[in-house]
């Protein structure tokens, strides 16, 4: 099943505040296995609310917020209507419900009060038990529509008292995100583009943030069992297709995943940065019981400070750049010792804008891991901006590390 919302509110289009009433049904639906299609957000405009009404009526279920108030800007009863075509009529018992409630207040009710217990010939009206304006019940063409409060609190007791029992449940819904690091969302849109059909189950798709690609896999199926198997098989020939350049699911990174990995064989990991500034420590550092693995780094930034922090020969800067293998190399070696630990990685490069020449361009970025038995040099160059390199070379120098764990 699928579902439309749709926010209403001049203050929602202008930015003054921020619809979390759209986030909130569509993470209550997708537990009920229906998917939401669209989001709406259209500001106090009748005219707008009704085209928005009317071409949400695609899907099975809409189901509006806002605009149900006392004043004028409150048209949501009236683009309603006109999208059935019916007229507003009083609802006695919704009448009844207003006064009764300013009589307990010991409050006078304003005419305009009563404006909220018309609601749309046809239709039926949903009692609001933490505020006075009732919600509506309508169906429109193939499409069961519900108008619910604007004020979150009013709209989460609503939808889950009321509505929740009457979508009952269409099935249920599994999901797994697979992470993947070291190649481009297109490489894996091409990998796995025969199981990334729009319309298939589970529905696959690709998400890039970070350097990071993330891939979606969203079953839906009769039972909870069903569905879990159909996103286990799937990710299963994802896992299969793409081997070890996923690195992790769900709420992994890479700093943990590594984590993890030097837990499981006692191991410890220290860190020389340079043009990273200590990212990888931060990352490293994220993860609650680092502590275990993780024993610290040097931000090593100045010549002088690789020398006389990490032992690296002034000689070797010299005659071959801060910016080279031999500088990187010396680099982990340094710190490993300098701290004990049985990896270190290093890190140093050219982040820009600034600073690049011909033969060592912006991004040139020289990587090291150094371990119990070798230390391997790898040499990368990074392309956009300064913070995208750094933050790239760091999350390169942590795969490394997982590789070479594997
Ligand atoms: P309304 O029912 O349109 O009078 O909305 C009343 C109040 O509810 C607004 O002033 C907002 O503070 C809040 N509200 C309305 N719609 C949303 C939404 N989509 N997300 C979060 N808050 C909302
Ligand atoms: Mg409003």
């Amino acid at each position: 099943m699928q579902a439309v919302i749709i926010a209403i509110g001049d203050e929602l289009i202008g930015g003054a505040s921020v619809d979390t009433n759209s986030a909130y049904l569509s993470a209550r639906l997708a537990e009920r296995g229906i998917v939401a299609v669209r989001h709406v957000t259209v500001g106090d405009d009748a005219d707008r609310i009704t085209q928005a009404i009317t071409g949400a009526t695609e899907a099975e279920l809409v189901i509006i917020t806002g605009g149900l108030g006392p004043t004028l800007d409150d048209l949501t009863r009236r683009a309603l209507a006109d999208a059935m075509g019916v007229e507003l009529i009083e609802d006695a018992h919704s009448a009844n419900r207003i006064k009764a409630f300013f009589d307990r207040i010991g409050r006078a009710m304003k005419p305009s009060n009563l404006t909220q217990a018309m609601i749309p010939a046809g239709t039926e009206a949903m009692d609001n038990d933490c505020g006075t304006a009732p919600g509506i019940a309508a169906r429109l063409g193939r499409a069961d529509v519900f108008a619910l409060p604007g004020p979150p609190n009013e709209m989460t007791e609503m939808f889950e008292q009321q509505v929740a029992p009457r979508l009952g449940v269409a099935g249920a819904l599994a999901r797994t995100i697979l992470h993947v690091f070291g190649t481009g969302e297109s490489d894996i849109g091409e990998r796995i583009a025969d199981l990334m059909a729009r319309d298939a189950n589970p529905k696959v798709g690709t998400t890039a943030k970070g350097g990071i690609i993330s891939i979606r896999i969203v079953a839906t199926g009769q039972t909870s069992a069903e569905a879990d198997a159909a996103a286990d098989k799937t990710a299963n020939e994802i896992r299969n297709r793409l081997g070890e350049l996923i690195f992790g699911q769900d709420d992994q990174t890479l700093a943990s995943v590594v984590g993890d990995a030097l837990k499981d064989c006692g191991m410890t990991l220290a860190t020389a940065e340079s043009c990273t500034g200590g990212m990888i420590g931060r990352m490293m550092t994220e993860t609650p019981g680092a502590s275990g693995y993780f024993l610290g780094g040097i931000v090593a930034y100045a010549n002088s400070a690789k020398t006389a922090m990490l032992n690296v020969p002034a000689e070797v800067i010299e005659s071959h750049g801060a910016v080279s293998e031999q500088v990187a190399d010396a680099m982990a070696r340094g710190a490993r010792e300098k701290f004990g630990a049985d990896f270190a990685l290093s890190v140093t490069g050219i982040a820009g804008p600034d600073g690049g020449t011909p033969e060592k361009p912006v991004g040139l970025v020289y990587i090291a891991l150094s371990g119990p038995s070798s230390t391997k040099v790898h040499r990368h160059i990074f392309s956009g901006a300064r913070d995208i390199i750094r933050r790239h070379a760091a999350l390169t120098a942590i795969n490394h590390l997982r590789l070479a764990l594997i």
